[in-house]
């Protein structure tokens, strides 16, 4: 599990690190040349986002909303993963939290080795425009009705030193990604509610983040649509290498993934991990998500667990108060009658 990973454990396959260091060693003796190397190391070792307890309060008037609860979560450089969670579960505080559109009340929130509740306001609005990538579920929400689907997507980069020529390329490049290069003239209201989606994460993509974060974004769409925009999620972050965090309803989607975590009061609860076998198959061929997922439970930095209602009833416990051993090595909960 993440948050317990000692510190020297990597998240990178053990042979990118060799050849790294080999490299390094090759090139040159020096002390310098080597300390670089293992600092270089060290980088890439750091998950790439850290929640370190996240807390967020909502005040309003008359009442305080905990929408997260001293949440924990670590995420892998290059990881595609899913949140999922009950509406009001504080999946959405969490995504704005990790774009900075949000600070947290208490906690740490860690990305690329920035602290983002040390940053200006100015540093702020710079990394939300060069790390991160954003995509709301109304495709309304992300486009500019007046222009065209290329315009749109140039508009990203007005504000950048960059080229009329180099910007309208590489407009017309990613949209041919997301498989939308035969509508370049098209205006928002003249495409379907999936192919608006392909036009928003061009767009997001326009800034080179390193971060992509949508925030249930087929959730307007029907399931054929969701199925194709996965399919384009899956691309970007293979192709391009970028982080994806897709907070979702849809199942399916969230069977595609490499790991799904499920936010519950605030809290990560069970988190499932993709089955290495099963990423294989599906690099090869177009497999359903059935049975690709371990599922885990995630103990807290506090030894906190959640078991889930049906894993209280299918073990027959009802009662508030349970004996907790270790026997053989292994913790066994039993409930304690009334
Ligand atoms: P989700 O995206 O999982 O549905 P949210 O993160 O939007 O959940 O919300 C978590 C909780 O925080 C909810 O109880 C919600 O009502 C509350 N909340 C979210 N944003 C605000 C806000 N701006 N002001 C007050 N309460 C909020
Ligand atoms: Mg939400």
């Amino acid at each position: 599990m993440q948050i317990f990973k000692k510190k020297n454990e990597s998240s990178i396959p053990p042979r990118d690190i060799s050849a790294e260091k080999s490299v390094a060693e090759n090139a040159s003796d020096s002390d310098a040349a080597k300390s670089a190397a293992d600092s270089d190391e060290e980088n890439r070792e750091q998950p790439f986002i850290i929640c370190d307890s996240l807390v967020k309060i909502y005040k309003t008037d008359d009442v305080e909303v905990m929408a997260l609860q001293g949440l924990d979560l670590e995420i892998r450089r290059g990881e595609f993963m899913a949140i999922i969670g009950k509406s009001g579960s504080g999946k959405s505080t969490l995504l704005n939290i990790i774009g900075a559109l949000e600070t947290p009340s208490a906690g740490k929130i860690i990305v690329d080795g920035k602290d983002l509740s040390n940053l200006s306001e100015k540093e702020r609005t710079a990394y939300r425009r060069s790390t991160v990538g954003f995509i709301w579920q109304r495709a309304t929400q992300n486009l500019f009705s007046y222009m065209s689907v290329l315009e749109n997507v140039e508009a990203m980069t007005y504000f950048d030193h960059m080229k009329e020529k180099d910007r309208r390329e590489k407009a017309r490049r990613l949209l041919e990604t997301v498989g939308l290069g035969d509508r370049l003239d098209a205006r928002p209201n003249q495409l379907s509610g999936g192919q608006q989606q392909r036009v928003a994460i061009a767009m997001a993509l326009m800034n080179d983040p390193k971060l992509l974060i949508a925030d249930e974004p087929t959730g307007a769409v029907d399931s054929r649509t969701s199925a194709m925009l996965q399919e384009v999620f899956r691309e970007v972050n293979r192709k391009l290498g970028v982080t994806v965090i897709i907070v979702t309803h849809d199942i399916s989607l969230a069977n595609r993934v490499d790991r799904v975590v499920m936010i519950s009061d605030g809290k990560i609860s069970t988190e499932k991990v993709i089955r290495e076998e099963y990423r294989e198959k599906m690099n090869e061929l177009d497999a359903s998500g059935e049975g690709s997922h371990e599922e885990y439970s995630v103990l807290d930095k506090a030894g906190r667990v959640k078991l889930s209602d049906e894993m209280l009833e299918e073990a027959g416990i009802d009662s508030s108060r349970v004996k907790v051993e270790v026997k053989d090595g292994q913790i066994v909960i039993t409930g304690i009658e009334r």
